[in-house]
């Protein structure tokens, strides 16, 4: 009886212990154990998601405060101002700045996001953010030549730029809307921006941000193809669905749990569930194996936007529009340096053909079959933006744009660049 007590079955004991409460004191231990097991395997649980995000993620590079400290304590006003012009141009290019002024570019954006009204309810302070941004940032192999920390800031910009096109800054206007000029454009644009607000939230924008610096966190420079070629072991965890995705969307998880961002109550809470379906959406959308049918439901979209648009519409905004618009920002932002100024964009596919060529490497050394042979030559680059623009990133703006007007110069700028690569070609 005394080693059934000192096994734990004591919470089942009634005071006076009666003979038949005894002889039945070993199931109450066995029952005691078996809960014990369950909450030990979902605390191993944890423990082996964190080691396999461990064993593809650099290790936390701590940052003394003292070396970086937040941009309100000590950068002089005029150098916030100087970085946020940067942040409102569609010529931002992340190469041409300097590791703490990048830094520093996502702080402000989330300096901007977090004064929104209406989140009061995502409780996250100046103070953590600063120690998140640094902790995202060592968590990109800064070794990967293309997907790296610049192209998670390049990311967040485009997403940052959208959202204020959008409307969903007040007060941030970017260099493309000083040209809205005409009385029909800025219709257009006035009644569509009445609608992306009533489909996207002060939260929702939150989310997208984070989304959008964390959608390749822990990225190993390699790509789906190869991860389930090489048969890794992400890719028998996922079972070779969106391999990559899902790895950056527990990797940001796991890295919000481990910085402290939390939300004010608790991650049981709706608000907090809610974020992280919205986030974990988001991240899966950027797998390219799945740009067609986005493309399709976008296009699909279009009319429903322009209902909504009306201030007299009745029409109910549901999660799926939600979830839906914020996908299209997403691909847009991850695949928007083919749209950008030309000089921008040939830096940034020079340094995804550097990628490519290292993934080439790999496979030819691991005997497996090549997945983009890769031909660095000027014309052989040419073909491959040419056929990148033409296939996948002209289809995907084309159809956004119809939606959110404002984008309108991407796709202009996208055939202006298509045919200086064709001129090269
Ligand atoms: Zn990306």
């Amino acid at each position: 009886m005394t080693h059934c007590l000192n096994l734990g079955a004591a919470d089942y004991l009634v005071k006076p212990i009666g003979s038949e409460v005894v002889k039945t004191l070993w199931l109450n231990v066995l029952r005691r154990l078996r809960k014990d097991e369950r909450l030990q395997t979902f605390s191993r649980d944890a423990t082996l998601a964190e080691m396999i995000v461990n064993y593809y993620t650099p290790p936390f590079r701590r940052v003394d405060p003292l070396d970086f400290p937040r941009l309100d304590e000590i950068a002089a006003q005029e150098r916030r101002v100087h970085l946020r012009a940067k942040l409102l141009s569609w010529s931002f290019s992340p190469h041409a700045l300097s590791e703490d002024d990048l830094l520093r570019c996502v702080e402000i954006v989330f300096m901007d996001v977090l004064s929104l009204d209406d989140l009061e309810m995502i409780h996250v302070s100046q103070d953590l953010m600063h120690h998140f941004i640094l902790a995202i940032r060592s968590s990109y192999h800064a070794t990967n030549p293309y997907h790296d920390f610049y192209h998670a800031a390049d990311v967040l910009q485009a997403t940052y730029y959208t959202c204020c096109c959008m409307g969903l800054l007040p007060d941030r206007t970017t260099d493309y809307q000083q040209f809205e000029s005409t009385a029909e454009s800025l219709g257009d644009a006035q009644s569509s921006r009445y609608a992306l607000r009533r489909i996207l939230r002060p939260k929702d924008v939150f989310a997208l941000m984070i989304a959008s610096l964390g959608h390749d966190v822990g990225h190993p420079g390699v790509n789906n193809y190869y991860m389930i070629n090489a048969r890794t072991p992400l890719a028998e965890l996922y079972n070779d669905q969106s391999v990559l995705e899902n790895y950056h969307a527990t990797s940001l998880f796991l890295l919000m749990r481990k910085h402290g961002l939390h939300f004010h109550d608790n991650d049981q809470s709706s608000v907090f569930k809610e974020f992280r379906s919205t986030v974990v959406n988001a991240i899966l959308a950027t797998d390219m194996s799945t740009h067609f049918d986005y493309v399709r439901r976008i296009h699909a979209q279009t009319e429903r936007i322009r209902e909504l648009s009306q201030p007299s519409s009745t029409v109910e905004v549901t999660d799926a529009d939600r979830r839906l618009l914020i996908a299209a920002v997403i691909k847009c932002a991850d695949i928007c340096n083919a749209s950008r100024p030309f000089a921008v964009a040939k830096v940034w596919c020079r340094e995804l053909m550097r990628e490519f060529a290292m993934q080439s490497a790999l496979e030819k050394k691991m005997g497996m079959p090549v997945s983009m042979p890769v031909d660095d030559t000027p014309v052989a680059q040419a073909k491959s933006q040419i056929d990148f623009i033409s296939a996948l990133a002209m289809p995907l703006f084309a159809a956004v744009s119809q939606v959110i007007p404002q984008l309108q110069f991407t796709v202009d700028q996208l055939s202006a660049n298509k045919s200086t690569w064709e001129d090269i070609r």
